[in-house]
């Protein structure tokens, strides 16, 4: 046997050339599996839904080429699904998150804010594919384990907390949703300011909520406040979903008349501002 030190370091050398031999193609294809990333969420950005789509696969289905696939796929999967879930395809967002979910459980266990904000995304899609008390169920066990990790004010708690009270208002339970809403839309306009997306689509949460329990006069000044805050901002800053909200959001300005409460008309056959790709009328206007 021949253990001398020469041949180990020999050895050695060997291994670092092949390394380095390797080395660059991976890095290569590392960086354009980045890029294409990078690109496909800039089409998603943009609303080319089509395009995002392409390059997002094309990463998903080129992983296995990297050293460290997990976070790039990590990252591709999340986007590709949240392509699906602009293009209302539901159940294939379902399925990439729950992959997406399973791998960063394996990288990250249980506690930690990639596993929460992927969960909410998946609740997000479960709200939408009428499957609300599993995502309210989900959601009541990630916004605890949120505020517990990451603390009470922090914007993934938030989101946590705003569609946990979504779930309740597709499920009938708009009393328990509005105290929920109040608190959240608070914090979040703190946190997050007035103008954020997230911020004014807890106030059109709260406004439906209020409304569907009969508190015509708080849900009117909601209302208001909300699109005052939507129209103030310039179109040019506004993202994809930005823009959805303030269209739906438009198209139910007869909310503004004292007739409020009596049921919208001409809103109700457009999307629904609370961006699950549905009706109003088959999603939160249902009363
Ligand atoms: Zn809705």
């Amino acid at each position: 046997m021949d253990a001398s030190p020469g041949g180990r370091i020999a050895g050695s050398c060997a291994v670092i050339v092949a390394a380095t031999i390797i080395h660059i193609p991976i890095q290569k294809a590392r960086s354009h599996a980045l890029l294409l990333t990078e690109r496909g969420d800039t089409a998603r950005w943009l609303g080319d839904l089509a395009a995002a789509e392409k390059d997002l696969q094309k990463v998903i289905e080129r992983t296995s080429d990297l050293i460290d696939p997990v976070p790039v796929r990590l990252n591709a999967l999340n986007n590709l699904a949240l392509v699906y879930h602009n293009a209302h395809r539901f159940a294939e967002a379902e399925l990439l998150h729950r992959e997406e979910l399973s791998l960063s459980r394996k990288l990250y266990g249980d506690d930690h804010e990639e596993i929460f904000v992927s969960s909410i995304n998946l609740a997000m899609v479960l709200n939408s594919l009428e499957r609300a008390s599993e995502a309210r169920e989900l959601l009541d066990d990630i916004a605890k384990r949120s505020e517990r990790l990451l603390g009470a004010k922090h914007p993934t708690t938030l989101l946590a907390l705003s569609e946990y009270a979504h779930s309740s208002i597709l499920l009938s339970r708009a009393q328990e949703a509005i105290p929920i809403l109040e608190r959240t839309l608070a914090s979040e306009s703190d946190v997050r300011g007035e103008r954020h997306y997230y911020t004014m689509r807890t106030a059109f949460l709260l406004f439906r909520a209020l409304l569907l329990c009969g508190r015509r006069e708080t849900a009117r000044k909601v209302f208001e406040h909300c699109l005052r805050q939507l129209f103030s901002l310039p179109d040019t800053t506004l993202d994809q979903t930005t823009r959805e909200l303030r269209t739906a959001l438009s198209t139910m300005v007869e909310f503004r008349e004292p007739s409020l409460g009596e049921q919208p008309k001409a809103g109700r056959n457009n999307p629904c501002p609370c961006g699950s790709g549905k009706k109003f009328k088959r999603c939160c206007g249902r009363s």
